[in-house]
């Protein structure tokens, strides 16, 4: 379905990660992929999830908070790749001591950062992708329900995800006209190293099992079959 198309994926931190799970199914799909890490840490794990299983993947420093590496970012793909057709957004971060106790006590310091990391990389990063989604593309991101409803402890995370579902629809308006659909997936909870931030995950995952219409929890390669649905033609008139 993706055959001769290119993507790039950001936020592959480990196997765990759903950008790992949303890569496999893109490149069982037959896209080529690249890949951004944040730090020296990281590199070592994108390098060895791919090394085997997609070799020849592009794979790029990238920390969203330093535009510098976000242009170079693209201009790397743009090397490569010359077209690109998608872009899977997989980041979030807020400090740890925010997904604790009550939202009422968010610094400053912990909003910022929160809403930089989660929310403003989405525009920052599709106005890097547009110019070269010359044939248009797909952009896909990663949200949650805490978006829409107060969960316990999800607290300034909640609000930041408020602003990325907020931000697909302003980039859906600005980016159609151009061919190019952003959409979001508001996944269940999945337990990876950024969920194991959120205080008291573990009942999050068990009230889900007792009561999602499925009675259980979602596998992160059933995100990534939603996210490869997403960038396929096969929802084309969908942002
Ligand atoms: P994950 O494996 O920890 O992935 C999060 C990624 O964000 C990591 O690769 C992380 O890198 C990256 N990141 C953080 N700060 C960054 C920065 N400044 N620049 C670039 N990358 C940065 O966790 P995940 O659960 O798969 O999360 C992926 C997305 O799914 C997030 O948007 C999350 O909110 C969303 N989501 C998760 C769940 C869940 O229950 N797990 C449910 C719904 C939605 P570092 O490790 O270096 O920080």
């Amino acid at each position: 379905m993706l055959k001769d198309k290119n993507g790039i994926i950001f936020g592959v931190a480990n196997k765990r990660s759903i950008a790992w799970a949303t890569a496999q199914a893109l490149h069982d799909a037959g896209a080529r992929l690249a890949f951004t890490y944040q730090g020296e840490r990281l590199k070592e794990n994108v390098q060895g999830l791919t090394r085997e299983a997609m070799p020849g993947s592009l794979i790029i420093p990238c920390d969203v908070t330093k535009q510098e590496e976000v242009d170079e970012t693209f201009k790397r793909v743009s090397q490569e790749f010359g077209r690109l057709d998608f872009v899977i957004h997989s980041i979030a971060f807020a400090p740890r001591e925010a997904l604790d106790g009550e939202f009422l006590t968010t610094s400053r310091e912990a909003f910022l950062t929160a809403l930089e990391v989660s929310a403003y990389s989405l525009a920052q990063v599709a106005r890097a992708a547009e110019p070269l989604m010359t044939e248009g593309g797909g952009i896909v991101t990663m949200t949650y329900y805490g978006a829409e409803k107060v969960i316990a402890g999800y607290n300034v995370m909640g609000v930041a995800k408020a602003a990325l579902e907020a931000s697909v629809r302003y980039l859906a308006k600005d980016l159609g006209p151009r061919n190019i659909r952003i959409n979001a997936i508001s996944a269940g909870p999945i337990q990876t190293l950024s969920a194991r931030g959120v205080a008291d995950f573990t009942s999050m995952l068990k009230h889900v099992a007792e009561r999602a219409p499925l009675r259980r929890n979602v596998e992160p390669r059933e995100v990534g079959d939603t996210a490869l649905f997403l960038c396929s033609p096969l929802i084309a008139a969908t942002t």
